[in-house]
């Protein structure tokens, strides 16, 4: 096929893009609207907004028997995910009993020669927009081509489009570029399209990263595409995205040595074929290309790899980016059409390879769950208990999360002892590891600490248990029993009892509810204070900082009413108490009482502060503690009034992120009384600004400990690898009697930990009140190196500065939004003095 788009952008009165151009030769349906009859504008002249994508796809739908459009919920921001099934006619007319059998084959339950389930996926990193843009081009190509080559496709394929894998941070970005469109368009690196504030096109709202979200399942546009891949469970993914404008453009199979052990060789194998089919597409444009590079296979929580998990054949594809309507590069002038040009082709010809394929595929994806079954009966952990931590919305929450992914989850179904710990029928769970599931439970709960490559595109753990703070217990074949598998798992609903009058009351802070609830009691006028240590007073057990409510305390009117309304709302007890003598522990009335107040809060972001930790700590404090979070601009931080706020937080500042004069101004505010907390490497920068008196680690020395004898020039990667923590989740002992770590309910805590950032000593007496275990590594990659260095150093530091205090955390304590242990810090800090 001859290309008639030059890879040299012409000038701009040449812009006028008709699909025509995209499909030299071709011929389609003139009854199907193209996009740029839809739209006015051709594909590539600028970039698409997510309604003008919508808007040409409904077009199309609405003409063409050969699509069908599925509504599968609403992202944050409110934007409607719509995906498209295309297929025959023949096909989409029983398109139900096509998925229903297609389930049933995997299930081993049926025997049957059915379409592949090929599932389209465009752009979850919205400033990624190549694979947005070229997916209406994709559809036009399916619905109105004429062509045997579609013809045979279609009788053999289902495909499920999802056109916009981001619709929110496709709309920001496309917006963001779009102002920024002249007549004629710079070239350059420098331009500011390709240089974005805070929240960036990448992210989604909250600045989380989609990509990172198909396995935790933070955002609704996430749980809604999951409950749609577990409805149809398809063969293929593709996961169209774009890398750094210096590059060409990649496909999957990545770095062999990389990928995650559970999946299956004839994975990568079936992946290489597909490769070779979307090769012989860029061959015939000379199109550049690379394979078995950089990118990889390893952490089943982004996009393609999650469909490894899965049983599916997922595909990355990174295109060269242009980032605006063109860009230099070691290649020459690189164009948008050209980036759009490159996805449209290697959707087109990744089609094609899984026509070529059909037969081997299906017979993959059959083994792969029959094959999971027999894998579990090889292995010697049978299942696993989940220990309720006494937290049952936080327990429901994982179980809800896992019966998401397919995972079976059942309530405890006999009392058990285990390693010493006494389980119990119907109050804990249990999970078979018998089941098809299988390959994604193991990696859920792994804590494998040892690997063959030791370099890794993202995290090296992802242990859902750590990060829920949820203690798991693996239960060995001499253990094992059918009658541990209880009745199947449902969250609790019960209802909390009603709120009577009484001297006072008193709610668990250990709860993961608490916090909302605490933040609507304030705001109800409510007085609150925090318990300094453990009571009971005969009719309530409670625990130091868990919250009471004293009648006598001046309480506005209506308050058993406010109580009961808020108790019922938030689903978390208020218990009565008839009386303030404790017959053990404080007393009710001691004076070692913490007035709790609601505090304001403010959050540095802009375009040096990492979108995604300060995102993850504004989602954790609106959607989890019910607390508005102000978003402070750094680059405008002079000349705010910080007096508003009683607390600050620095989620983090890589060195360049704070000059002197915005250090000044928030070191001026704690000296003043203002309560900062620093975040991962806002540690440092707390340090050097003198804020927080402590010793960072030598990091030269550090460095200085991984030897290079002995290793050569080509060694460097592998030899850098070893030197970062890149995602590792590690042990922190805390201090229970210190206030930060009330409600944790444990004396240690797991971290998520993806920097290097240290601190080899701080000052001061009771000011660290969590300390990294002298073994810290439990699941991950860490080299001895950095587990010694880390090993007794100060997870968390609290201390005072001026008539202020700094609160440090080392690490990212919301990281990715599924922290449910450490995010408590966060409330921890807001609330409790110290
Ligand atoms: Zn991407």
């Amino acid at each position: 096929m001859k290309r008639l788009i030059p890879l040299l952008l012409t000038p701009l009165l040449a812009w006028a893009q008709s699909s025509s151009e995209y499909f030299p030769g071709e011929s389609f349906n003139p009854a199907l609207p193209s996009p740029e009859a839809v739209l006015g504008f051709g594909i590539g002249e600028r970039h698409l907004r997510f309604d003008e994508q919508q808007r040409y796809l409904a077009a199309l739908a609405g003409q063409s028997d050969r699509i069908k459009t599925i509504n599968i919920g609403q992202t944050l921001e409110g934007r409607q995910q719509v995906l498209l099934a295309i297929s025959s006619p023949k096909n989409l007319a029983r398109l139900e009993a096509i998925r229903s059998q297609h389930l049933q084959v995997l299930e081993g339950k049926a025997q049957a020669d059915l379409p592949s389930i090929v599932w389209l996926g465009y752009s979850v990193h919205g400033d990624e927009p190549s694979g947005a843009n070229a997916a209406p081009l994709v559809a036009y190509w399916l619905a109105a081509s004429d062509t045997q080559e579609v013809g045979a496709i279609l009788d053999n394929t289902v495909v499920l489009m999802d056109p916009a894998l981001n619709p929110d941070g496709l709309d920001r970005y496309a917006n963001y570029a779009n102002n920024m469109q002249g007549q004629h368009n710079s070239d350059s690196l420098s331009h500011r399209t390709r240089w974005q504030d805070f929240p960036a096109g990448r992210l989604s709202h909250y600045g989380f990263d989609l990509n990172r979200d198909w396995l935790l399942l933070t955002h609704p546009a996430s749980q809604n595409r999951i409950r749609f891949w577990q409805q149809w469970l398809p063969a293929v993914f593709g996961d169209f995205h774009e890398m750094g404008p210096d590059s060409t453009f990649f496909m999957q199979p990545g770095v062999a040595s990389r990928v995650n052990p559970l999946t299956p060789a004839q994975n990568q194998a079936l992946t290489r074929q597909l490769a070779q089919s979307v090769a012989k597409g860029m061959d015939q444009q000379q199109r550049l290309y690379f394979t078995g590079e950089s990118y990889d296979d390893f952490y089943w929580g982004k996009a393609s790899s999650y469909g490894d998990a899965l049983g599916a054949i997922g595909i990355l594809y990174e295109q060269a980016r242009a980032r605006g309507m063109q860009v230099a590069t070691p290649f020459g002038e690189m164009s948008f059409t050209f980036t759009i040009e490159n996805q449209l082709t290697a959707s087109k010809a990744l089609l094609a390879g899984v026509l070529a394929n059909k037969a081997a595929l299906a017979s993959y994806q059959g083994a792969f769950f029959k094959n999971a079954l027999a894998l579990a009966d090889q292995d010697k952990t049978k299942g696993y208990v989940l220990k309720n931590p006494g937290d049952q919305a936080r327990l429901d929450d994982l179980a809800a999360l896992l019966s998401q992914h397919g995972i079976k989850v059942s309530k405890l179904g006999e009392d058990i002892s285990l390693g010493g710990e006494k389980l119990h029928k119907g109050r804990d769970l249990f999970i078979d590891a018998r089941q098809p599931q299988y390959r994604l439970l193991k990696s859920v709960f792994s804590r494998q600490t040892e690997f063959e490559d030791n370099t890794f595109y993202d995290v090296s753990a992802w242990n859902l248990g750590l990060a829920y703070n949820i203690e798991v217990l693996p239960v060995g074949g001499w253990s094992y029993s059918k009658a541990l598998n209880g009745k199947p798992w449902q969250p609790a609903k019960a209802a909390p009892a009603p709120v009577t009058a009484h001297y006072a009351w008193a709610f668990d802070w250990a709860d993961s509810r608490a916090p909302a609830l605490l933040a609507d009691v304030l705001r109800a006028g409510i007085k609150v204070f925090a318990l300094p240590g453990e009571a009971d007073n005969g009719q309530v057990h409670l625990k130091a900082g868990d919250m009471l409510i004293p009648a006598g305390a001046q309480q506005p009117a209506e308050l058993v009413a406010t109580l009961d309304r808020l108790s019922r709302r938030h689903g978390l007890a208020i218990q009565g108490m008839d009386s303030g003598f404790s017959q053990s522990g404080v007393s009710l009335g001691s004076r070692g009482l913490q007035r709790v107040t609601l505090p304001k809060v403010g959050l540095l972001v802009g375009r040096d502060i990492n979108a995604q930790r300060a995102g993850g700590v504004w989602q954790s404090l609106d959607t989890k503690a019910g607390l508005a979070v102000t978003l402070l601009d750094d680059s405008v931080l002079p000349w705010l009034d910080l007096r508003e706020f009683t607390h600050l937080i620095v989620p983090a500042a890589a060195p360049i992120a704070l000059n002197p004069l915005q250090s000044q101004r928030l070191a001026q505010w704690v000296q003043q009384g203002g309560h900062l907390v620093l975040m991962t490497d806002a540690v440092a920068w707390g340090v050097h600004s003198g804020l927080l008196n402590a010793e960072l680690v030598d990091d030269k020395a550090r460095l200085a400990s991984f030897s290079t004898d002995g290793q050569g020039y080509g060694d460097k990667g592998s030899h850098r690898a070893q030197t970062l923590i890149a995602g590792t989740q590690v042990l922190a002992d805390l201090d229970p009697s210190h206030p930060l770590n009330y409600g944790l309910g444990s004396d240690t805590l797991a971290l998520m930990r993806d920097h290097e950032v240290m601190l080899a000593k701080v000052a001061g007496e009771f000011t660290v009140p969590a300390r990294y275990d002298a073994k810290p590594l439990l699941a991950g990659f860490m080299a001895p190196q950095n587990a010694k260095a880390l090993a007794g150093t100060a997870a968390a530091v609290a201390q005072h500065f001026g008539q202020g205090t700094v609160v440090a955390f080392l690490d990212d304590v919301s990281f990715r939004g599924v922290q449910r242990g450490s995010e408590r810090w966060l409330s921890n800090a807001l609330y409790f003095n110290f």
